[in-house]
């Protein structure tokens, strides 16, 4: 019979990680320690790659069973998609525009125009980042449905998974603007509708 300590459960409630044979405490909110959680990562990372090197063998999407001759389906490529620069949009160099908006003070410090305080500094490199991820995120969103709507043979339960794969990127870039706006203390305003 095994000790309690070394059972599962007893080892959840007694907060340790929850490999057997770890005495490590976790960190708060997780059940592994650093260590074996790297371990657990490295592990499912083998065995996805597996799963897909294992899927393209068999002529399918390396995501999902769909038949697919390209390494992903449709809908998988559009969710894989990254683009990482918005270049027409965004053309500007990025140090060039920081640069102008930025002046050294009195204490040797960067700071932005107009904000006084250095702690504002973190916020406006924040909001220049939300807004590039913003910019990148509508743009996958953009390629992204123009791709679902130029695929040819999809099903209709293809196609509307695919148009969601690509409306996916769009709802981070809401996300991620209203975490800009909350940041600003700018809350949504009630459309006012007029009924005269
Ligand atoms: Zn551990
Ligand atoms: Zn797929």
């Amino acid at each position: 019979m095994s000790t309690a300590a070394n059972t599962y459960l007893d080892r959840k409630l007694a907060q340790a990680c929850t490999y057997t044979g770890c005495a490590a405490a976790p960190a708060p909110g997780v059940q592994l320690c650093p260590k074996h959680r790297r371990r657990l990562n490295r592990a499912r990372k083998r065995s996805q790659n597996a799963l897909r090197a294992a899927r393209r063998k068999a002529g399918q999407c390396a995501e999902c069973p769909t038949k697919s001759s390209t390494y992903y389906c449709v809908r998988h490529a559009i969710a894989a998609k990254r683009t990482r620069r918005v270049a027409v949009l965004n053309s500007e160099d990025k140090q060039s525009r920081i640069a102008a908006r930025t002046i050294i003070g009195v204490d040797g410090r960067t700071r932005y125009h107009g904000q006084r305080r250095t702690g504002d500094l973190p916020r406006a490199v924040l909001d220049e980042q939300s807004i590039d991820e913003c910019l990148r995120l509508l743009v996958m969103t953009k390629q992204g449905l123009a791709m679902a709507r130029a695929a040819v043979g999809l099903s209709k339960v293809q196609l509307r998974a695919a148009l969601h794969a690509a409306l996916a990127h769009g709802d981070r870039a809401a996300r991620e603007f209203e975490a800009l706006a909350l940041r600003n203390g700018y809350t949504q305003q009630m459309l006012v509708v007029d009924d005269e």
